[in-house]
C-alpha cells in the first residue's frame, strides 16, 4: 500500500473511505469524519484569510482535550503550519519560554487562560489571538467561525519532511526542548501502530492522557486519524467517569501512562465495570512495574496488553511489545517498530553484547529531525542518524529490549551501578507498596548509597526495617535500599513520570 504524503493527505483518504463514522466524542457533542473535514477546511481558510498565517509559521495551542485541539491541529497541517501544543499545567514562566522559544505568532487557546493570553498578546502587538470555551455562554470566537461557510481554499504543497510541530519534551531530565516533527514521521508511528496491534475494525479509543504529549496525540489520536477510529475525549482524568465511559462508549482500545492503570484497578468500581469492548490495552510513557502488569493481565484475560516505548523524539514509538498474553518477557519494552533500528552502546558509543546494560540508540523515519534552534542538544542528542535516548537498555539474546533506567537516574554505589528497574521492580511485589521510587544520596565513602522512597497501599504501615528486610532476602546486598522513607505520594509530572530530581533536590535540602 502506498503511504500518504502528508497529514492532509492521511486525513482526507480517511475521512473518503468512513465519511460517517464518529471521529470526535466529546460532551453531548459527536463529529463525524465528515463533519470535521469541513470544520477544518473552515478553519484553515480562516488562519490563511483572517489571520495571515502561511506554510512555516507557528501557532500554539493552549487547550485541553477538546473538539477545537483537533480542529485547528489538522487546519495547521493543511496550510503547512508548525503546531506548538503546550503543556496546559505549566507555569506562566515555563509558557512563556515555550512561546519565545518557537517563536509563535499566534494562539489559540482555552478563556481559562484568557488573562495571560491577553498580556503575552500586549507583549507581542502582532500576535493573533483565538478564543474558545464551549462552556462559556458569552461570545466563543472559534465556535462562530466553524458555523461559517468556506469558500475553497488553495492549500500549499506540502513536503513529506516539513515541520509539522513542535513538540516541548516532559522535562524530566533537565529543560524542556522543543522536537521538530515531520509529517513523515507522524505517518511512520501511526502506520507502526496499526501493524503491530492489528487492532478489530472499528477502534474507539478514549483518551484521558494529554494531546499535547505523544502518547494521546500520536498513540491514540493520529493513529485513530489513520484507521477511521472514534477518538472519545475526556477533559480531564478521573477514575469513575473514566470506567464509565468505558463501558458506555463501547471503548476497544486504551493507550495509558501506568498510573491510569494502577488507579484503575484500585477503584471500586472497577470489578462491576463491563469492559468487555476492551481488545487492545497500550501503556508507556514510564515504567509499569511487573507486579502491576501481572494484576492487570489476571484482571482482564481477554485484553491484548502491549508495552510501548517512546519518546517524543521517537513521535511515539521505537519498541513494542507485540502481544502479552502470557507471562515471559513481561518485562519487556518489546521489540523495534517495523522501521526502526535500534542499538545498545558503551560509553564510546560501540555496541554491546546482549544481555549487556548500555544506552538506547535509536533510528528510522519516526526520528523527529532535532529541536528547534537549539544547536547544542542537536549536537549532542544525535549520533549518526541516531537519536541517543539517555535510556539505560538491555537487549536479550532473542532481540526483546529491556529498560533499566535513564542514565541520569543511575546510581553508582561504589563502582556498583544500581538500576531503578532492578530495584523498584522488587519493591512494588512487597505486598504494602504501593508506589516506589528510588534515587542516590552522595555519600562521603561509596560516592551514593541508595535510598528508597515508598508509597503505601490503603491501610498498610509498613516499616523501613519490613522493606529492608524484605530486599535483603531477594537481591545483591548492594542494591538494598539503606535509607527507606515513607510517603504519601510521589512527585510526577502530567504524563505520569516521577520525578526524581524533585526528590533528589528535597534529599540534599535536609
Ligand atoms: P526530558 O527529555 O525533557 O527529560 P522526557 O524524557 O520525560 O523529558 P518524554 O519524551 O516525554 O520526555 O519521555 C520519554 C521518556 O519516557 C523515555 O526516554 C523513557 O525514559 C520514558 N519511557 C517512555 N516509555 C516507556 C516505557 N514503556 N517504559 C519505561 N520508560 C518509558
Amino acid at each position: 500500500k502506498q503511504r500518504p504524503s502528508n497529514i492532509r493527505n492521511l486525513f482526507e483518504q480517511t475521512v473518503k473511505k468512513y465519511p460517517t463514522r464518529e471521529v470526535i466524542v466529546y460532551d453531548e457533542e459527536r463529529i463525524t469524519y465528515i463533519e470535521l473535514q469541513k470544520q477544518v477546511h473552515t478553519l484553515a481558510d480562516y488562519l490563511q484569510t483572517n489571520c495571515s498565517l502561511r506554510k512555516g509559521d507557528r501557532l500554539a495551542l493552549l487547550l485541553g482535550n477538546r473538539p477545537e485541539f483537533i480542529q485547528t491541529f489538522l487546519a495547521c497541517a493543511y496550510l503547512g503550519i508548525i503546531v506548538v501544543p503546550l503543556n496546559i499545567r505549566s507555569s506562566e514562566e515555563e509558557l512563556k519560554s515555550m512561546l519565545n522559544k518557537s517563536g509563535a505568532k499566534m494562539i489559540c487557546g482555552e478563556k481559562i487562560f484568557e488573562n495571560f493570553i491577553q498580556q503575552w498578546k500586549a507583549e507581542n502587538p502582532k500576535a493573533r489571538v483565538l478564543l474558545t470555551d464551549k462552556s462559556d455562554h458569552d461570545y466563543d470566537e472559534m465556535a462562530d467561525i466553524l458555523k461559517k461557510e468556506s469558500s475553497a481554499p488553495s492549500y500549499p504543497e506540502i513536503e513529506e519532511e516539513d515541520p509539522f510541530y513542535i513538540m516541548f519534551t516532559s522535562g524530566t531530565t533537565g529543560d524542556p526542548k522543543g522536537a521538530v516533527g515531520s509529517h513523515v514521521n507522524v505517518i511512520h508511528s501511526a502506520l507502526h501502530y496499526r501493524e503491530v496491534f492489528q487492532a478489530k475494525e472499528p477502534v474507539r479509543t478514549l483518551i484521558a492522557v494529554p494531546l499535547f504529549h505523544v502518547t494521546g496525540l500520536i498513540g491514540q489520536l493520529f493513529y485513530m486519524l489513520l484507521i477511521g477510529g472514534t477518538n472519545v475525549l475526556m477533559k480531564k482524568y478521573q477514575t469513575g467517569p473514566f470506567l464509565e465511559q468505558i463501558d458506555k462508549e463501547r471503548i476497544t482500545f486504551l493507550f495509558n501512562v501506568p498510573t491510569i492503570y494502577i488507579m484503575m484497578m484500585s477503584h471500586e468500581k472497577f470489578d462491576s465495570t463491563d469492559m468487555t469492548s476492551l481488545d487492545i490495552a497500550a501503556f508507556g510513557g514510564a515504567p509499569m512495574s511487573q507486579g502491576t502488569i501481572e494484576s492487570l493481565m489476571k484482571a482482564l484475560p481477554d485484553l491484548s496488553l502491549h508495552n510501548a516505548y517512546g519518546a517524543t523524539e521517537t513521535t511515539s514509538p521505537a519498541t513494542i511489545m507485540p502481544k502479552m498474553k502470557g507471562y515471559s518477557k513481561m518485562a519487556s519494552i518489546g521489540q523495534p517498530v517495523p522501521t526502526g533500528e535500534l542499538k545498545v552502546v558503551n560509553e564510546y558509543g560501540e555496541e554491546v553484547a546482549p544481555g549487556d546494560v548500555g544506552e538506547l540508540y535509536i533510528k528510522g523515519p519516526m526520528i523527529v529531525q532535532g529541536y528547534w534552534e537549539n544547536d547544542e542538544a542537536n549536537m549532542t542528542s544525535f549520533d549518526q542518524g541516531y537519536w541517543k535516548s539517555g535510556d539505560m537498555a538491555v537487549m536479550d539474546e532473542e532481540g526483546f529490549f529491556y529498560m533499566m533506567d535513564r542514565k541520569k537516574d543511575m546510581i553508582n554505589r561504589g563502582g556498583e551501578k544500581v538500576f531503578s528497574a532492578d530495584v523498584e521492580n522488587v519493591l512494588y511485589g512487597h505486598p504494602d507498596v504501593l508506589e516506589a521510587a528510588i534515587i542516590g544520596v552522595p555519600d562521603s565513602i561509596f560516592g551514593e548509597r541508595v535510598k528508597a522512597f515508598i508509597v503505601p497501599r490503603d491501610g498498610a504501615e509498613p516499616s523501613a526495617s519490613d522493606i529492608k528486610n524484605y530486599m535483603k532476602e531477594q537481591m545483591a546486598d548492594y542494591k538494598v535500599p539503606e535509607y527507606v522513607e515513607i510517603i504519601r505520594s510521589l512527585p510526577r509530572n502530567p504524563g505520569g513520570k516521577i520525578l526524581k530530581n524533585q526528590l533528589v533536590n528535597a534529599e540534599e535540602k535536609k
